[in-house]
């Protein structure tokens, strides 16, 4: 009889499965794809999955070793997820082994059981009171019993710690029959009985109802719908009605959001709103909470699954409906491993799953615009702010030849100071941290250059410290010139730090509120500096993207946008998509109260046609220019790219490498006989030197996605078995975002 073979995907970058032998003492017929089973691998034990089970192996028989456990008696990954995996492995020409464990949570990556564990909780017991006088010398169980007091729920064991209680207190306040313990699995809390609303929702205005029906038209089906609503249009008032109308129809919704402290703010809007049971995967959710949240989720004992971009592999036992809000944020393209972007992946899903989809933002990417344009998606507009706020008005303001103090105009200072003797708020925008981008000598011409990098080092006065943005490679600012010695170092240009400290002295009566990544590095920090905002006093704001981001701020009436031009003239041909999604954005936090909002966008380029159909005519009429000179020049969305990248430690070795691919891909071309796909390169990466290392690229366009993947599919393997291939460092991206 022939003896089967196991294979199994593995942890490698390798693209390809491992083959082993079933496990001693196991029946076969019991493993099915999609099990985890642990092997040896080298001198370690690693955990793969199962894919297939086979009757022939290309290794030698003496050489195959005999898995050493099943980890599952079923498939922890239902098949829907399983074949979504083999889906984006093979789109992105990844390896599956590392597909799966991009997919999976971390605790069943290391070969955790994937059921919802069983915990113990601590209650209070009936008619236990912290006034008893049996307590009244023992102060800590005193407090121990309180806190447990105030949890209906009961408290997890695995919770004690944090809430500060000692299991001694605890034991012992057990013995004198003040708390009971109960063990059950910690999702079984939050059952939902009546009616799935905890508040009354709102009564839709036209638009918004338009587009809740045409999607709930469509509730049963896979179709992609976008709903292009401008900031405060109550998008986010049509998710909640829908997912209302599939948690009446028994289903789930998974709801994704981009990251950066987007999670909280939606939750609570959520909670306010459903009586659900919430799941939450976002960033900041420890390993155990993650696993059991995508438990519950798989098990269908979540209702509503909110999370960030991984949270798109989340297994649902019965799924009515995807969200994915921001559609055009690049959160949700990963940048390392497995290169996915995460809104093309929900559509495939929803394909694959026959769902529908629904793609929310203010500012759609252009590549979803082209989709509803050609058909393929749903259309649907908000045009309206909803509850009454104006739209912003747009003030392009030309600084040519106008002095800068720090980067701020005389005609900014003055309306800034309009707004704030009138009781409002500015918000500053400034899309570069720290003081001063670079630290220049007024002698001799020598400049802050990041010893590893192709690149400035920022100066950041608060810290004292001259970093690269781009290595994290640090060191304390000179104060003499280290070529000419001379002492007349001078930062140039100006970042928010710098803008803060200016900001202050141009205007003492009033607080600079700075927001950036090294504002609000400190937990809770932000927390701190929006309930300052939201107190309402009139005050400034300086910060980065982080700014354009969610928040509302009622009381800003004025949004200044510090410097538009880096968008307009930069070679990655998305730059001026993104410039506008960032300024529309940024403009959207302003008057979205009573008073109307206005956006004075200080530029060069005033003239520049891109910034004038968006400053006069809206978002929409920005992107049908934009997507026209893409057409031009036959950029993406009307072409499909994928990007070779290699470093290396020597000059020369990545491009050397690239060069040998390109060779190999010129050949395939020919060899396959595919027609429509270009090689561009391979040229050095638009920064060279970056840590350290020297780094080059291979661009390849292809005009339809057919025809480019039909040639990585060949050729990637064969990239892969290049001698050069264990010396350099390379990375394929398909459909790059970033080039
Ligand atoms: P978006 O998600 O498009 O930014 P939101 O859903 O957050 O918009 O809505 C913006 C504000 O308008 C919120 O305060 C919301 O409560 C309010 N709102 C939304 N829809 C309505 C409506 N139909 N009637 C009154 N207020 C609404
Ligand atoms: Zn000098
Ligand atoms: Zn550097």
């Amino acid at each position: 009889m022939l003896q089967p073979i196991l294979r199994l995907a593995l942890p490698s970058p390798l693209r390809r499965l491992f083959d082993y032998l079933p496990p001693v003492g196991i029946a076969v017929s019991s493993l099915k794809p999609g099990m985890r089973l642990r092997v040896p691998f080298g001198r370690r034990e690693i955990v793969g999955v199962l894919v297939e089970i086979v009757d022939h192996s290309d290794v030698p028989p003496a050489k195959l070793k005999p898995a050493l456990e099943a980890l599952d008696s079923q498939p922890p990954l239902p098949p829907e997820l399983f074949k979504l995996c083999l889906w984006t492995a093979q789109y992105y020409q990844h390896s599956l082994g590392d597909t799966f464990s991009w997919a999976l949570p971390v605790l069943l990556r290391q070969g955790e059981p994937a059921e919802t564990r069983q915990e113990r909780f601590w209650h209070a017991a009936k008619g236990a009171r912290p006034e008893d006088p049996r307590l009244s010398r023992a102060p800590r169980q005193r407090e121990a019993l309180k806190t447990i007091a105030q949890h209906p729920h009961g408290v997890a064991h695995s919770l004690v710690s944090q809430l500060q209680l000692s299991k001694d207190s605890l034991d012992q306040l057990l013995q004198k029959g003040m708390l009971r313990t109960e063990t059950r699995r910690s999702h079984d809390i939050k059952r939902h009985q009546g009616s799935w609303l905890l508040q009354p929702e709102l009564p839709l205005n036209q638009e918004q109802r338009a587009a809740f029906e045409a999607i709930n038209a469509g509730l049963d089906g896979f179709q992609t719908f976008l709903l292009a609503g401008v900031t405060g249009s109550g998008k986010t008032e049509v998710y909640l009605q829908l997912i209302h109308q599939v948690l009446e129809a028994g289903k789930q919704a998974l709801v994704l959001i981009p990251e950066i402290n987007l999670g909280p703010q939606t939750l609570a809007r959520f909670e306010k709103r459903f009586n659900a049971r919430i799941a939450l995967l976002h960033s900041n959710v420890n390993d155990r909470e993650r696993l059991d949240a995508w438990l519950a989720a798989r098990d269908g004992e979540a209702d509503i699954i909110i999370g960030t971009r991984s949270a798109l592999f989340t297994p649902m036992k019965n799924p009515g409906l995807i969200i994915l809000d921001e559609e055009h944020d690049a959160s949700y393209k990963q940048q390392e491993g497995l290169r996915y972007h995460a809104r093309d992946l929900a559509v495939v899903r929803a394909r694959q799953e026959n769902l529908p989809i629904l793609l929310g933002s203010a500012t759609p990417s252009l590549e979803s615009l082209q989709n509803a344009h050609s058909g393929r998606y749903a259309l649907l507009k908000l045009t309206q702010r909803a509850g009454g706020a104006q739209a912003p008005r747009f003030l392009r303001l030309d600084v040519k030849s106008r002095p800068l103090d720090s980067g701020i105009s005389g005609p900014l200072q003055q309306a800034m100071a309009q707004t704030l003797a009138a009781g409002q708020q500015v918000l500053v925008f400034l899309n570069r941290r720290g003081f001063a981008p670079s630290l220049l000598c007024h002698d001799c011409g020598w400049i802050s250059q990041c010893p590893r990098c192709d690149a400035r080092m920022t100066l950041h006065q608060r810290h004292n410290e001259l970093r690269c943005h781009h290595c994290g490679h640090a060191e304390r600012p000179l104060h003499s010139c280290p070529d000419c010695n001379k002492l007349d170092l001078r930062p140039v240009g100006a970042g928010t730090e710098r803008a803060e400290e200016r900001l202050g002295t141009i205007f003492p009566d009033y607080p600079v509120l700075r927001i950036d990544r090294d504002s609000t590095a400190r937990k809770g920090s932000m927390e701190q500096l929006l309930t300052t905002i939201n107190r309402g006093e009139p005050c400034l704001l300086v910060g980065t993207q982080m700014l354009a981001k969610g928040h509302h701020f009622p009381r800003v009436t004025l949004v200044a946008i510090l410097d538009a031009d880096g968008g307009l003239f930069s070679a990655d041909f998305r730059a001026s998509e993104r410039m506008a999604q960032l300024i529309v954005q940024v403009a959207g936090r302003a008057g979205r109260a009573e008073e109307p909002g206005k956006v004075i966008i200080q530029t060069h380029l005033a003239d520049h046609p891109l910034l004038v159909q968006l400053t006069e005519q809206g978002y929409f009429a920005f992107a049908d220019q934009a997507l026209s000179e893409r057409r031009a020049a036959g950029l993406p969305p009307f072409s499909h790219l994928a990007l070779l990248r290699a470093e290396a430690q020597k000059p020369g070795q990545a491009e050397d490498f690239l060069d040998q691919a390109c060779s190999q891909a010129e050949q395939l071309l020919e060899q396959l006989g595919i027609s429509g796909v270009e090689l561009l390169g391979p040229v050095p990466a638009p920064m060279e030197r970056r840590a350290g290392r020297f780094r080059a690229q291979l661009l390849l366009q292809g005009n339809a996605r057919a025809p480019l993947h039909k040639l990585m599919g060949v050729w990637i393997p064969l990239v892969e078995a290049l001698p050069g291939s264990r010396t350099v460092r390379w990375s394929l991206d398909v459909d790059p975002i970033d080039l």
